[in-house]
């Protein structure tokens, strides 16, 4: 082949590419054009309206199931000399603006509790025969190690007459415990701990004959039964919700059993008659 027919091949073949570049090209151009024109000629001009969703089943309006909250509560967590120094006091957060609150037990997670000293038997329960008793004993040898019921914040924890060495922790759900008689005090007031977390070692410092923990627990610097919140048989948490409710100077505790699915009716609380109303009395 000469030289020319080299040329004319080679002319042909760029012509053909030229030729579908541009055809491409132009192809592409009125795609675009076309898909803008139509996005732009279809845009809404008027506002679409919503569906009408009722979801007031999910969200009941009604004032007794707005109780249901998730176990943080809203507690003071900077500390005063007085947090610090007093085992009975008012938490001026916790419940400011409500005369009722509700902690919801079965809410709370199971690595979020821990039975504050494994395996140990109650010797002693909360009121007994002196009807004072402000916590329940458990019986312990010594310098066996107490832990944190649940997360919290240490509030107190230093010798408190009676109670020896004491430990108390502000927790996140709203209650706080008390851990009395202790050989020696782990944590400081300010220390966050978690459940679980060892905070004491187990003795008898204070008004105590043999070796035992003192465990309280309280709402608002007043003690309740420790049986509403735990089953210290079985050494677990009670799966119920207790409403605590301001009466006077002191606090009514009232557990509701739940019935499934008692978040999507108002009607399928069942209350039971059992009323516990204790007073700030310190009697160990
Ligand atoms: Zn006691």
């Amino acid at each position: 082949m000469s030289k020319t027919h080299y040329s004319l091949i080679l002319t042909v073949v760029l012509l053909l590419i030229l030729s579908a570049c541009h055809s491409l090209w132009t192809a592409q151009i009125p795609v675009s054009t076309v898909s803008q024109r139509e996005t732009v000629m279809t845009l809404p001009t008027t506002e679409i309206p919503l569906p009408a969703t009722d979801f007031s089943f999910i969200f009941p309006s009604k004032p007794e199931l707005n109780q249901i909250e998730p176990p943080r509560k809203n507690i003071t967590e900077e500390l005063t000399a007085r947090d610090k120094s007093y085992i009975g006091v008012v938490d001026p957060l916790l419940m400011a603006d409500e005369n009722s609150m509700i902690i919801d037990l079965s809410l709370i997670q199971e690595e979020a509790y821990a039975f504050p000293l494994p395996g140990a038997k109650v010797i002693s329960p909360y009121a007994g025969r002196r009807k004072h008793h402000s916590g329940v004993d458990l019986k312990t040898c010594a310098n066996d190690t107490i832990v944190s019921a649940f997360d919290g914040i240490v509030r107190m924890a230093k010798p408190y007459y009676a109670y020896g060495n004491v430990v108390v922790v502000r927790h996140y759900n709203g209650l706080e415990t008390v851990y009395s008689h202790n050989s020696k005090n782990l944590v400081k007031p300010g220390d966050r701990v978690k459940a679980g977390q060892p905070i004491a070692l187990t003795g008898r410092t204070g008004r105590a004959t043999t070796e035992h923990l003192h465990f309280e627990v309280r709402v608002n610097g007043q003690h309740f039964n420790p049986n509403l919140v735990f089953n210290l048989t079985e050494r677990k948490l009670n799966n119920q919700c207790l409403v605590f409710t301001k009466k006077g100077n002191n606090i009514a505790v009232e557990p509701i059993e739940l019935k499934f699915p008692y978040r999507w009716s108002s009607d399928s609380y069942s209350y039971k008659a059992a009323t516990v109303k204790s007073k700030a009395t310190s009697h160990l």
